[in-house]
């Protein structure tokens, strides 16, 4: 009762940061599942799969749990040495660093660009200075397309031990293709992401011996799943060869996940114009710094989030001047090395990781997602220039 009301609450703030929405068909179809006798994975996993794969242009598609699931899944695939070094950005979701430690190997921490977000060239040189890595997670950061093979080369990497973590890439595309056709590809469809489902994420690859390792790894390593044993003519018998996990996707995500694509294209366009609304109202306005995105040869942005840059300091002040005015807003991301467990865990370059250092005292994810209305995001512009302008005490100041 209590959790009833608190959700409620929650629900009477003017502009919430985020957004679920499952549409009339997906909870159909999620009906029609329960309905059915048959709930985990099985016939749907695979028609998901299907229609994923075909949406991001992959060769094949294993749907898995979580993203954070797929990543320990894509790099237990390399059968690297326990203790293998793996770069990542550290301007990442937490739970991508988790999976380098679940895969029994090394999180080495790269730094980022402090205007665009992005793990460069540059700071990936920088990290391979004192170790030679065995593999690396590359973050597509806010939906924000990186350089995969560019990223490879500086690393000394083959592209197959390049894992892209495509939790906010739904939707992205790199160079002339949609991000998805790499070697290993991983989507989430947690409750605020692109593609919701609640839970669930995707690894796309262009290896069928990858793709096939990888089906049968998610779920304990089982030669045969519960659904093609219990098949009529199907068999009992079944064995392991190797460690598994267990990281199936169910059928009833897997209908939703399914059915909430027909919708994608446009909660994408919908994410563009919102996206071009927050550029037209905040373009002029010093101290704030809009989001980088690539120019029209190097890719599409996603808009999975619209991170912006608040200069000076004032931050938290505009941050707090929004919650004031029911705008919710939220950071992507606290620095991996700003968390205890991983200062200790992970390899931090000896002269720190100054661009992320300096971009995380200025982000603010502004709202973004396909329901949020036009006059949601003229508030939350007109609260930010007031911020801003209230920040500076009228000052003029340097813009981004
Ligand atoms: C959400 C997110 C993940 C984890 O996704 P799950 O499906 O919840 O495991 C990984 N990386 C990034 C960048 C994310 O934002």
């Amino acid at each position: 009762m209590v959790l009833g009301e608190d959700v409620r609450a929650a629900r009477t703030t003017a502009v919430p940061f985020a957004d679920c929405w499952i549409t009339p068909a997906a909870r159909d179809a999620a009906a029609q599942v329960l309905a059915s006798g048959w709930v985990t994975s099985g016939p749907l996993v695979g028609l998901f799969e299907s229609s994923f794969a075909a949406t991001v242009g992959a060769a094949h598609a294993v749907a898995v749990s979580s993203c954070t699931a797929g990543i320990e899944l894509a790099l237990r695939s390399l059968r690297l040495p326990a203790g293998a070094p793996v770069l990542t950005s550290t301007l990442t979701f937490c739970g991508a660093v988790q999976a380098i430690h679940h895969a029994g190997l090394q999180p080495v921490l790269v730094d980022v660009d402090k205007v665009t977000g992005l793990t460069t060239p540059e700071t990936v040189a920088r990290a391979c200075r004192t170790v030679r890595p065995a593999a690396m997670v590359v973050v597509h950061w806010a939906g924000d397309p990186v350089d995969v093979a560019e990223l490879a080369a500086a690393a000394g990497l083959t592209p197959d031990r390049v894992v892209e973590d495509a939790a906010h890439a739904v939707g992205t595309w790199q160079g002339g293709v949609p991000v998805g056709s790499g070697s290993a590809v991983c989507f989430s469809f947690y409750a605020t992401k692109n593609l919701p489902i609640g839970e669930g994420g995707m690894v796309t690859t262009d290896d069928l011996d990858r793709a096939a390792w990888m089906r049968t790894t998610r779920l304990h390593g089982m030669t045969a799943d519960a659904w093609r044993r219990y098949l009529p003519g199907g068999s009992w018998r079944y064995d392991v060869e190797e460690a598994g996990l267990k990281a199936n996707l169910t059928d009833l995500q897997a209908a939703i996940g399914h059915a909430q694509l027909a919708s994608l294209p446009d909660w994408q366009a919908r994410r563009h114009e919102i996206a071009a609304r927050y550029d037209a109202a905040l373009a002029e306005l010093p101290g704030v710094g809009l989001p980088h995105r690539p120019m029209p040869a190097e890719g599409v942005h996603a808009w999975h989030l619209y991170p912006v840059r608040i200069d000076g300091g004032h931050r938290d002040h505009v941050q707090a001047q929004l919650a004031a005015r029911e705008i919710s807003t939220s950071v992507h991301f606290i620095p991996v090395h700003h968390l205890s467990y991983f200062r200790t865990s992970c390899v931090l370059p000896e002269d720190g990781l100054p661009g992320a250092d300096r971009i995380f005292e200025q982000l603010i994810s502004l709202p973004i997602y396909p329901r949020l209305r036009d006059d949601q995001v003229d508030a939350t512009c007109d609260a930010l220039a007031d911020a801003v302008r209230s920040a500076r005490g009228g000052e003029p100041c340097p813009s981004l």
